[in-house]
């Protein structure tokens, strides 16, 4: 097998056979062989239905259907098809055609050509959002390269082919919180990027308000650093530093007899101030806390339902 890609699907019941077919006619005879892998992640629609039609008209497609019991997220629908997929090359690919089956051809050469890449992945070179979406998305690439061991590339989606190697450190990884972003990046392996733009959706609309993103760059933070916690012992020294300086300021104050009565303000301000920082630290701390008492569980990272692969047909 040459090529596995995995597609979660989440609500794309109008996307899956236009998407099918696609791949169908671009990489017939370009392409010897490749399986798709999509993973029904917990969708409200009829996705599962059109996906079991799909596979019924043809028989001859090499077709693994996961069914997850609920919507566990992409990441989740990504790991369930790394598990599955027994292609050389593995691509990650949206369901809904904006990231294009004739850019995975390019891919494929690229790795072809090139021994050394292990990975190639596409990033977008103009986005399709908000200009207040896209400057939060900047300033948190500059956050986190700042202060994360690893390299993040700005504007990379997970839309990415690699070789087996690679598709095999990522299932090693069994975190139960995934930041598929940051799990590209830690496991290493030479990348190439290479530039696209991504198409208008198909039909459906995207599952990603600002809210979500906000809590997915936490979780990118959370997962990837742990210097938030660090900065509570930062914060802590420069208040000492400050308290110890007006310390002094006040002794000598004391000394020369020029004691002024101490403001009511400045006392609610720093009482306000410093409850405020503590109870941030609090939280945060908190958060990683919970992450270990979650992981510590070691739940599975999705359950299936169903699965229907070519394979067992054969
Ligand atoms: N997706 C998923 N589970 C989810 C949300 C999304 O499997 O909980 C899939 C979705 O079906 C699509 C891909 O992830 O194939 C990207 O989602 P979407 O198009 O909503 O994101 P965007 O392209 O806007 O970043
Ligand atoms: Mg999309």
């Amino acid at each position: 097998m040459k090529l596995s890609l995995i597609v979660p699907c989440f609500n794309e019941q109008d996307n899956v056979a236009l998407f099918y077919e696609t791949c169908a006619q671009v990489f017939q005879g370009v392409i010897p062989s490749y399986e798709l892998i999509f993973v029904n992640d917990g969708s409200r629609d009829a996705t599962w239905q059109r996906l079991k039609m799909i596979r019924e008209r043809n028989p001859e497609a090499k077709l693994k259907l996961v069914n997850f019991s609920r919507n566990f997220g992409k990441e989740a629908a990504i790991y369930a098809g790394l598990q599955k997929a027994a292609g050389d090359y593995v691509t990650v690919i949206d369901a809904d055609l904006q990231q294009r089956p004739e850019v995975v051809l390019e891919m494929v050469r690229l790795l072809d050509e090139n021994e050394e890449v292990d990975c190639v992945a596409a990033y977008q070179e103009q986005r399709r959002e908000g200009k207040f979406i896209s400057f939060c998305k900047k300033m948190f690439y500059k956050l986190i390269n700042k202060v994360c061991d690893i390299d993040f590339h700005d504007n990379a989606s997970d839309f990415r082919t690699f070789r087996k190697r690679m598709a095999e450190a990522i299932v090693e990884m069994r975190e139960y919180h995934r930041f598929s972003k940051g799990i590209f990046s830690w496991v290493g392996f030479n990348t190439h990027f290479i530039p696209y733009t991504a198409e208008e959706r198909n039909a459906g609309q995207t599952s990603w308000s600002f809210w979500k993103l906000l809590k997915y760059a936490c979780e990118g933070f959370l997962s990837f650093t742990t210097f938030p916690l660090r900065l509570s012992t930062y914060l802590g020294s420069i208040a000492s530093l400050a308290a110890i300086i007006y310390l002094i300021v006040v002794v000598i104050q004391k000394l020369t007899n020029h004691i002024d009565v101490p403001g009511y303000a400045t006392i609610v301000v720093l009482i306000l101030l410093m409850s405020g920082i503590q109870l941030i630290m609090l939280g945060m701390i908190g958060e990683y806390l919970a992450r270990v008492y979650i992981e510590s569980k070691q739940r599975p990272i999705c359950i299936e339902k169903e699965y229907l692969s070519y394979e067992d047909a054969e």
